[in-house]
């Protein structure tokens, strides 16, 4: 992102975002509710427009404004993303939700589809949920499809927005496995998270952003024992 600006109306939600995420990188993105994180990852795969500066996601870059075009569409299926609130198909069994993209969109078999959704199924540990519905699931498991189902359109980049705010505590754990497992294969990733023993461990990079702007970034260790930033004081020691 260079100079990345995002308005809703007169409300500047993103101010001067520059940030640059090598191959394999994991970043933790932290900062207060309404300081523009959703917002962020959202402009990052094409979901929510921006006003000024640009976006270069794996060669494709996108350009103020743009809403639809060759680039977002090579984005889009890019880059995967992971919800709060899970955004599984609520009609579709689990492993209809996982060949659905790659069938349609990559022109995968159904055949090749059901293959790799199962294998994807076993990688999250619930290969035996496949002809289940999403709501005969618990949180965890449903999060896990939503990974899974990510998964499958072979992303090169994986964004995760507070994947598990919406669960018991006792999921919680099952589901930052998954993702630490991805992150150890390589994963490209930028999470947004209020678990910092996830961010402690897992991140590369821990960016705090406030008011839509990058206040700080650097090494777990740094930011969480040597924030050097008032407003990213505060806000650790709110939360840790
Ligand atoms: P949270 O931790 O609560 O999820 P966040 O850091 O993800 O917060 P955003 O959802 O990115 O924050 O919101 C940033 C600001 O933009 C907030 O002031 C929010 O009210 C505003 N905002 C978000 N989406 C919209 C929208 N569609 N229309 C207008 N304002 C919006
Ligand atoms: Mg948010």
């Amino acid at each position: 992102m260079e100079d990345v600006n995002k308005y809703f109306g007169d409300l500047h939600v993103l101010q001067n975002v520059n940030m640059a995420v090598r191959t394999g990188e994991v970043v933790v993105v932290i900062g207060a509710s309404g300081s523009g994180k959703s917002t962020l990852i959202r402009c990052l795969n094409g979901l929510e427009p921006f006003q000024r500066g640009r976006i270069e996601v794996d060669g494709n870059e996108l350009k103020p404004n743009e809403r639809n075009g060759q680039a977002l569409t090579r984005i889009r299926r890019q880059v995967g993303m992971v919800f709060q609130q899970f955004n599984l198909f609520p009609h579709r069994t689990v492993i209809e939700n996982l060949t659905l993209a790659p069938t349609k969109v990559k022109g995968l078999s159904e055949a090749e589809a059901d293959r790799k959704g199962r294998q994807l199924l076993e990688r999250v540990e619930i290969a035996d949920q496949a002809e289940k519905y999403p709501t005969q699931l618990s949180g965890g498991q449903q999060q896990r499809v939503a990974i899974a189902r990510a998964l499958a359109m072979d992303p090169r980049l994986m964004l995760f927005d507070e994947p598990t705010s919406a669960l018991d505590p006792e999921m919680i754990g099952e589901v930052l496995d998954v993702m630490r497992e991805l992150a150890k294969e390589g994963m490209t990733m930028i999470v947004v998270t209020h678990e910092m023993g996830f961010a402690r461990e897992v991140a590369d990079r821990v960016i705090y952003i406030d008011h839509g702007r990058i206040v700080e970034e650097g090494p777990p260790e740094r930011i969480f024992d040597q924030p050097e930033h008032d407003r990213t004081k505060d806000f650790l020691s709110r939360i840790l």
